[in-house]
């Protein structure tokens, strides 16, 4: 693509926005609408594109993407009415009989650059935010799921006006092209090195950003845990999609006193998921290319194998494996690990483990296991990252009421359920008055003077908030004030 035909991509859903084809209530439930449609006639397609990408089982496909996109579509139509509307806030005293809220409006044209590893959640999670808020929509599916990129670009406009929602496939050239030109929000998802490149183009035209990155996700499990549910729980969030996960698990934190009992316990869990050998497992899935492939096997070589450790470059197979006797310094400490490769860090208490999290880059997600509430709340105050689940993994990440992002260096701004109609709407600051009563305005007109000052200092100035019953005394004492300010500048005859 050149820069000359994005242009014309751009231009023509610029022009379809500002016709306003996308911006009504009944516009907007239309499209999502359609959009439910195209999920549900396509399953299949998507299920087996899945597959040809990244050998995704169909379950996960199921679970993970299409479901969840789904229910993210439902969840906008049910909602999209009240998030449509203006919302009231509290007004100061000088705003009193003025119309006082916040409209959210559409932003214009949201380009949206995905990654391969969720290709269809990460292209229709945030496509179903951006129309819900009024908005045209560039869509950039990675080039590393070519599979489910043609679905898109085959099928979507199908169900979606093309000059309002456009599906454009490519790698580095196409989105370089597209980053030139002037978009109103970009949403990027996937490593922060590109992010950073997304960053600098989007500041050229002053665009605003979500950048939804990766990083390493920790793990602290204490002395005091059921070691067969952690085992299973801890499996299936760092194997699932082989691995291949932004918030999986990616290392463990384990008190030095129950380290075997853990290990144990995993292998256990991936022996009941995946079988003797997970090579042949129907629900374990590839490594999607073999610059990736390579740079995993490159992890291999960190601390101890305990479990796994296979590899197979033909089919870039790598086994569910883990490592022991690591050390903070290690290549696979050194980087978010994104495959099947858990490496697991001695700690002595949960000091240590806060300790050396906070050491690092702030995570995308953490979690914590503990029977002790206390053990896991201490994680959670003293630390910080995206999202966080206590005694399980990944589950934050399932709520639609709750916001998904990063913070710092996994990522910035959030999305999903509202948070997503929120993240590609413009927060508008109303007040509506009328031409009435204007000798009340005196005051903030000049000539200035020592009394003007002093009333003005005290109508202007906030109080604590207070009990019901000065809240009573206050408003009586408000009300004397503006009787006597409408004697004092003649409004009323008293
Ligand atoms: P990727 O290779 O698919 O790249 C992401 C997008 O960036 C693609 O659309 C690609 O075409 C584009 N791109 C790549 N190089 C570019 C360049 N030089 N200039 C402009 N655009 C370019 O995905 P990836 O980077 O391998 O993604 C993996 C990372 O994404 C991991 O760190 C993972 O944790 C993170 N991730 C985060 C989330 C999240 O929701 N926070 C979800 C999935 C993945």
């Amino acid at each position: 693509m050149s820069q000359v035909d994005a242009a014309k991509v751009v231009a023509t859903c610029r022009e379809s926005f500002l016709k306003g084809n996308v911006k009504t209530y009944d516009q907007r439930k239309h499209h999502l609408e359609c959009l439910l449609n195209f999920i549900k006639d396509h399953e299949k397609d998507m299920v087996d594109a899945l597959k040809q990408d990244i050998r995704k089982p169909s379950t996960e496909s199921i679970g993970f993407e299409i479901a969840f996109a789904r229910n993210e579509t439902i969840n906008a139509l049910n909602n999209l009415h009240e998030w449509m509307q203006k919302e009231k806030v509290e007004k100061p005293f000088l705003m009193v009989g003025k119309d006082v809220h916040i409209q959210s409006e559409p932003l214009g044209v949201v380009l949206i650059i995905s990654a391969w590893n969720y290709p269809v959640q990460l292209i229709l999670h945030p496509l179903i935010g951006a129309i819900a808020a009024g908005n045209t929509v560039v869509m950039k599916p990675s080039e590393l799921s070519p599979a489910t990129a043609n679905v898109f670009e085959k099928y979507l406009h199908n169900y979606l006006d093309k000059d309002c929602f456009t599906v454009v496939k490519g790698g580095v050239p196409e989105t370089t092209a597209l980053l030139a030109q002037r978009f109103d929000h970009i949403m990027y998802t996937g490593g922060s090195n590109v992010a950073k490149i997304v960053m600098k183009a989007a500041a050229e035209h002053l665009t605003p950003v979500t950048l939804e990155l990766g990083g390493k996700s920790p793990v602290y499990v204490d002395k005091d845990c059921d070691f067969y549910t952690v085992g299973r729980r801890i499996t299936w969030g760092r194997y699932v999609n082989t691995g291949q996960t932004c918030i999986a698990p990616d290392y463990i934190l384990v008190h030095r006193d129950v380290q075997d009992k853990l290990v144990s316990a995993i292998k256990d869990a991936v022996k009941e998921f995946y079988g003797e050998n997970p090579k042949e497992s129907k629900d374990y899935g590839r490594i999607v290319n073999d610059r990736h492939f390579k740079r995993l096997v490159k992890l291999l070589e960190s601390g101890t194998v305990e479990m796994g450790g296979e590899t197979d470059e033909t089919e870039k197979y790598i086994a569910p494996t883990m490592l022991v006797d690591v050390k903070p310094d290690d290549p696979v400490m050194q980087e978010e690990v994104f495959g099947p490769i858990l490496p697991i860090m001695k700690v002595g208490d949960v000091d240590e483990a806060v300790n050396f999290i906070n050491s690092r880059e702030k995570p995308l997600s953490m979690y914590a296991f503990s029977n002790n509430k206390k053990v896991v709340e201490s994680v959670l105050h003293r630390t910080t990252s995206g999202g966080f689940t206590g005694n399980d993994v990944l589950m934050h990440a399932a709520v639609d009421s709750l916001p998904f992002g990063g913070i710092g260096n996994s990522g910035m701004g959030a999305y999903h359920g509202k948070h997503s109609f929120d993240a590609f709407s413009h927060k508008r600051a109303v007040v509506i008055g009328d031409q009435k009563l204007e000798s009340l305005n005196a005051i903030r007109y000049p000539p200035y003077s020592e009394k003007k000052d002093s009333w003005l200092f005290w109508l202007l100035s906030k109080s604590r908030k207070s009990g019901k019953a000065s809240v009573i005394i206050y408003g009586a004492l408000l009300c004397a004030i503006v009787g006597f300010m409408l004697k004092f500048y003649n409004v009323v005859k008293i």
